[in-house]
């Protein structure tokens, strides 16, 4: 038989294994629990949706409709379908379908992959996972700030420090309406500076062109009309709104008038927080209000604001700053000299489990248990502060050997088997 070939995952797709994944169950933990004290509830949508969905909740000249999607086709049905490259089109559609906001506005947010065809680079990855949180029916500046609020907290709760929040204000249609002309007309006499790219789009979709990563057109982008200088008093009203409570919060932000965010059908506040600590790929989180995408998708029109975060790149910035993740150890680790005795090891085992106690036990290999010596390596090495010992002698009296293998070191107790509850607390290492 010849050996079957090697397979590897997905390009730009990857594998959480145990080393990393602690650090990702570490900040989804404190996720959950900060989303609980902000009354934000959890939402799940598909991972697959109707390709119409990104084509209007993200807008077709963009670069995620026009180059980044998993698009197929449904064999059965001939349905055009996507995998989906972010969170807030699935979930506005959810909100829509199922009517959410009759009642009212709703906090909710989502965790999970993302797909998009992009190319593979640090902090640029084909499936990454993206926190989003998202507030439907709520038209204030308060709800913009209780946002940023809410990821600082995030920041301050990892441990991370070097980010900075830059906002900016893409007003109301109209004022886009009449800086897109001022832009136009703008771009139309810088023409020779322009790439393939911004002569594409500076006519569907000219704002797109401001956020450029070609190094050639910054100065050119630099000294081109802000559209912030094109809004009218209440949307400067709506900014300074979520200003002052940033301000009263001892929240640093900074005005970027080139802030203008990758997808269509953002309007007032736009923000990012970025950090110089990851190269090029530095923005951790980004969002916005976004109160005409409801209607786009088929709602009732209502007001909406969000954000959503990269985890590989906050968890990059953990590692970064050198932040200590907590990795779970067990407590007690069960040392069995002889297979047979398993069924009666493996019964004590689960009453110190359902006492809350963590144990790792010995398994046979093909070769057997394994002498005492080498199953007291493995039991150091696992991290246990805690050996039982499963010895013959031992269970014939109905006991077990307790014995400390880091703190009081070598220090043994034996302990009745029938009664594990009784002495589980013993072995509890943990706070
Ligand atoms: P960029 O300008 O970096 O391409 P974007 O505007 O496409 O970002 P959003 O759609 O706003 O990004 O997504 C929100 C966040 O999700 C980003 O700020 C980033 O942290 C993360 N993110 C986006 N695309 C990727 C990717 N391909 N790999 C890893 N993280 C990503
Ligand atoms: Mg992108």
């Amino acid at each position: 038989m010849t050996k079957p070939e090697k397979l590897s995952a997905v390009k730009g797709m990857n594998d959480i294994l145990p080393g990393q994944s602690e650090r990702w169950q570490w900040l989804e933990a404190q996720v959950r629990d900060l989303m609980d004290g902000y009354a934000y509830r959890n939402v799940r949508t598909p991972i697959v949706e109707h390709t119409q969905l990104f084509v209007r909740g993200i807008g077709e000249v963009t670069d995620i409709v026009e180059k980044e999607m998993y698009s197929f086709e449904d064999k059965l049905n001939g349905e055009r379908l996507t995998l989906r490259p972010e969170g807030t089109a699935s979930l506005v559609r959810a909100t829509v379908e199922h009517n959410l906001l009759y009642d009212g506005g709703k906090r909710m947010w989502y965790i999970g992959p993302m797909f998009r065809h992009e190319r593979p680079q640090r902090g640029r990855y084909r499936q990454f996972h993206q926190i989003g949180a998202e507030a439907l029916g709520f038209a204030g500046p308060d709800v913009d700030a209780e946002l940023i609020l809410l990821a600082v907290a995030l920041w301050k709760r990892l441990g991370l420090s070097q980010w900075r929040l830059e906002i900016n204000s893409l007003g109301q249609p109209a004022e886009r309406q009449a800086h897109r002309t001022a832009l136009i007309a703008y771009l139309e006499q810088h023409q020779d500076v322009l790439d393939e790219e911004a002569k594409r789009r500076m006519y569907s979709n000219p704002l797109r062109v401001l956020d450029t990563k070609n190094p050639a057109m910054q100065a050119m982008v630099n000294a081109a009309p802000k559209l912030i200088d094109y809004l009218g008093e209440a949307s400067l009203a709506h900014l300074r709104g979520v200003q002052a409570i940033l301000d009263a919060n001892g929240v640093p932000w900074t005005l970027n008038p080139r802030l203008v965010r990758g997808l269509d059908y953002y309007n007032l506040t736009v923000f990012e927080f970025v950090t110089d600590l990851l190269g090029a790929q530095g923005t951790i989180c980004a969002g916005g209000r976004y109160d005409y995408l409801i209607e786009q998708i088929g709602g009732k029109p209502a007001p909406a604001v969000g954000w959503a975060l990269g985890v590989e790149r906050v968890l990059e910035l953990v590692k970064e700053l050198g932040t200590d993740i907590p990795t779970p150890q067990p407590d007690a680790y069960a040392i069995v000299p002889d297979a047979g005795a398993m069924p009666q090891v493996l019964t004590t085992l689960t009453a110190l489990r359902e006492a809350g106690v963590r144990v790792q036990m010995h398994a046979a290999t093909e070769q057997g248990m394994g002498s005492m010596k080498s199953q007291f390596k493995k039991a150091d090495a696992s991290g246990a502060h805690f050996a039982l010992i499963f010895g013959g002698d031992e269970l014939a009296r109905g006991e077990v050997t307790v014995k400390a293998l880091r703190d009081g070191q070598g220090a043994q107790t034996t302990q009745p088997l029938a009664a594990a509850a009784d002495w589980a607390h013993h072995l509890q290492s943990r706070a």
